[in-house]
């Protein structure tokens, strides 16, 4: 059997350094076509060594130059979007993983989509914001979205279970944060709210968790790629991080996955789906864990999940506007601009500035005029808050 080629866009993250672990242990069945990072060049240096990938590229032109010098001439490193979107087209790749935070990988997914290839997407900006077109492209042209997200990995598996017309109601699980049982202080700082329970991620999805942002999003996301209407989608807090979510069915049957917390089990879905295979997962032991809690949201305390919400009731350009106010709101309190309870304020306000309705199915360029103007919006909602 050939082996599937395997790019890797954002390998430095961690998504991307499991997705490395996951490949090398299926080395029969994947390898490594090409690595992309922004600016971590140490680690995509070291990864390039240990993996020798045909192609390299940075997005940022500075860690760039630090790559070529500390590689040689042994390999050659490009430099910005386009080589990207090479990649993503390329026929020497099977699958794109998506895992650069924000929106930056969305044309590489338009184009790995347009040439009917898998793309294993861990950017849920990019569903987010862009989602409904993503997924009309992947339809058009035969290509599969395949999602890299604990949750959505879960419906994923559990949709299998029956077709799309029996299903009810999806329930995304969202561990609760850092603040689940303890009052948010009134300026948290970036130490506090990265402080994760369950899950050792990247600093904007941490975030993300602790203002339960992170199900808004993936409430979204649900719609988005499982073609659900919003009422369908629902999330409940459960602490444990075990059961991943679960669908409802016509005839009340609930079908859920279970796993221990482990990133490398849905990458590892979504590199070889429909098969499964051995992994290195700790096998589940219900007996240790003891119970599962279950509880409801709480808006009042955690607003951002509300936001997206009817954000999806509103529509794709909503989406596309929650999602760039949020991206730069996050910025903004990781960078000490602003406190976390700024967040959601900067969030609503860009919300109402930008005009909600629209075309039901805007255009991806539309899009990227709602995304753009929600930023600036969104800045200036920034500068107005923190002062500077
Ligand atoms: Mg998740």
């Amino acid at each position: 059997m050939r082996k599937r080629r395997v790019a890797i866009l954002g390998s430095t993250g961690s998504i991307g350094r499991s997705t490395i672990d996951v490949v090398r242990r299926l080395g029969d069945r994947f390898e490594v076509h090409a690595l992309a990072a922004r600016v971590s060049s140490r680690r995509l240096t070291g990864q390039a060594r240990r993996l020798r990938p045909a192609r390299i590229v940075t997005t940022d032109r500075r860690a760039c130059q630090r790559a070529r010098k500390a590689l040689g001439r042994e390999f050659s490193v490009e430099w910005g979007l386009e080589p990207l979107i090479d990649i993503a087209r390329s026929p020497k790749v099977d699958i794109l993983v998506m895992a650069m935070s924000g929106t930056v990988g969305l044309l590489p997914v338009v184009a790995a989509l347009e040439k009917g290839k898998r793309v294993a997407i861990a950017t849920k900006e990019i569903l987010v914001a862009y989602g409904q077109r993503v997924m009309a492209l992947a339809g058009r042209h035969g290509g599969e979205v395949l999602p890299v997200d604990s949750e959505l990995a879960a419906i994923h598996q559990c949709l299998r279970s029956g077709n799309s017309k029996e299903v009810k109601r999806v329930v995304l699980t969202a561990s609760g944060g850092p603040f689940r049982d303890r009052k948010i202080p009134a300026r948290a700082t970036v130490r506090q709210v990265l402080d994760h329970p369950t899950w050792q991620m990247g600093r904007k999805i941490t975030v993300d968790s602790a203002t339960l942002m992170n199900k808004g999003l993936e409430a979204i996301e649900t719609s988005r790629l499982f073609g659900l209407d919003p009422h369908q989608v629902e999330a409940v807090v459960h602490p444990q991080s075990i059961v991943h979510s679960f669908v409802e069915f016509a005839d009340g049957s609930v079908i859920a996955q279970l796993s221990d917390p482990d990133m490398r089990l849905p990458i590892q879905y979504a590199l070889c789906y429909p098969d499964r295979l051995p992994s290195p997962i700790r096998p589940l032991n219900l007996l240790k864990t003891g119970s599962l809690d279950f509880a409801p949201i709480d808006t009042k305390r955690f607003p951002c999940y509300d936001l997206a919400r009817s954000a999806l009731r509103s529509g794709p350009q909503a989406t596309c506007a929650l999602n760039a106010a949020n991206e730069r709101a996050v910025r903004a309190f990781l960078a000490g601009r602003i406190v976390f309870h700024d967040i959601p304020a900067i969030i609503r306000t860009t919300l109402k500035v930008q005009s909600s309705g629209g075309p039901k199915n805007p255009t991806i360029a539309k899009l990227m005029d709602i995304e753009s103007s929600a930023l600036s919006t969104a800045e200036a909602l920034v500068n107005a808050a923190g002062g500077n």
